[in-house]
């Protein structure tokens, strides 16, 4: 039997990135950029104006103060968008607004809000306070310079990362292929949702769970069909749904009883099965192999071992596809607010739910069948064998999204 640590690495180490294509920022989004992205421009390109009001010489503003106003006469406006032509003299200011390109020669810029209109006069202005240079300008490249890195290779493209690269004018990213993965349930007594239910049968639940979790992974999932408890059926399925995807997870058939071929199918098609068996609950019956450069997951039947199983060994293996720097995933800070215990000699991978103020407690029933505690859990904590962790304790926990 592997530990979670062992069975990780050894499935990892066989991974070969897919190949890499070029995405439009538009469908870039839960992408891995594969090679070092560059700001095209310095950000912000020019320096410009924070706020709507009056460009000025710091220096004119020095004896300001609400007894002796400076007056400085308008010379003319700066909208967005343009490049104000003429440079404050001594003595001037510039009407400008937010994102405006600072004029030549102004280094600070008066809020509206602060300055007083000469009612007879409306071509001056009055300042009623000093401005320390550079109040309220946004300097050219303080964001970033032109040509540093603002996407290193293996990360992510999130929503802001994705404005970022927009700003730094860039249009497309290289990134790997999105894995295809195929999914497939195994057993006699597994019925579509949606159709009638026979004594002794149940309805099919992980590949609608799994799928979820394979897109979150950046994967692109394909639902197989049912596949029953026969070796000839097994293995035309595995060929077939290994053909057509980059990774193949199958659910349940994969444990010691009379009736679990997956194994034998998997091997009986020529696979080379790496390894079986983690030392973690749920979870146990768990197989890795591999069929020409194709990935297979077999992942155990009952609904909450198949998803942990596949947060915990199947998608760090999804993400190193993709070239991803960060394959286990993020981690969150919780607070136990009961006592967690596992008394088994296996780590558990326990189902907690979070509230409001980051506290953790057992979402109830951690049998790998049941599923209320799993649709209530917020994720997984990691609770080694015979160990009680005490209220109050900070854990790690695994969200499920
Ligand atoms: P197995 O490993 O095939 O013996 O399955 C273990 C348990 O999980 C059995 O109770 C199965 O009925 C159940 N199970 C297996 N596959 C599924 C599935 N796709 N959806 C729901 N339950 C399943
Ligand atoms: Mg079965």
């Amino acid at each position: 039997m592997h530990s979670v640590e062992q069975a990780r690495e050894r499935i990892l180490a066989s991974i070969a990135p897919l190949p890499v294509e070029t995405v439009g920022l538009a469908g870039a989004f839960g992408r891995f950029v594969a090679q070092p992205v560059r700001s095209t421009v310095d950000l912000p390109p020019a320096d410009n104006s924070a706020m709507d009001g009056y460009a000025v010489r710091s220096q004119d503003l020095t004896p300001a103060s609400a007894e002796t106003p400076v007056v400085l006469r308008i010379i003319g406006v700066a909208p967005a968008g343009l490049v104000f032509d003429k440079t404050l003299e001594q003595g001037t200011c510039v009407r400008i607004f937010t994102g405006s390109i600072l004029p030549r020669g102004a280094d600070a810029v008066i809020m509206q809000e602060d300055v007083k209109h000469d009612d007879r006069d409306t071509s001056q202005i009055l300042f009623i306070d000093k401005a320390p240079p550079w109040e309220n300008c946004r300097l050219r490249g303080e964001d970033v310079k032109s040509g540093a890195v603002i996407a290193a290779a293996g990360e992510k493209l999130t929503a802001p990362r994705l404005s970022y690269l927009a700003a730094a004018g860039i249009l497309s990213v290289r990134a790997a292929r999105p894995p295809v993965v195929g999914l497939l349930a195994t057993g006699n007594e597994l019925r579509e949702p949606g159709t009638p239910l026979p004594p002794g049968a149940i309805y099919e639940s992980n590949r609608a769970g799994l799928a979820a979790l394979a897109r979150q992974a950046g994967a692109i999932p394909r639902i197989y069909p049912l596949i029953p408890d026969d070796l000839a059926a097994t293995k035309s399925a595995l060929e077939r749904a290994l053909t057509e995807c980059d990774a193949v997870i199958t659910t349940g058939g994969v444990s010691v009883g009379q009736m679990d071929w997956v194994k034998a199918a998997f091997t009986g098609i020529g696979g080379q099965l790496d390894l079986w068996k983690v030392a973690m609950r749920p979870g146990k019956p768990f197989a890795y192999g591999r069929w020409k450069e194709k990935l297979f997951f077999g992942l155990p039947g009952n609904p909450a071992s198949a998803l942990v199983t596949f947060i915990i060994l199947t998608r760090p293996a999804l993400l190193r596809m993709q070239g991803a720097r960060d394959v286990l995933g993020p981690t969150m800070c919780a607070m136990l607010s009961e006592p967690l215990a596992n008394p088994g000699g296996r780590r558990h991978f326990m189902r907690v739910t979070l509230d409001a103020r980051g506290g953790a407690r057992s979402a109830g029933n951690q049998s790998s069948h049941i599923l209320s505690s799993l649709a209530q859990s917020a994720g997984l904590v990691d609770v080694p064998p015979q160990t009680t962790m005490a209220a109050g304790t900070i854990v790690q926990l695994i969200p499920w999204d």
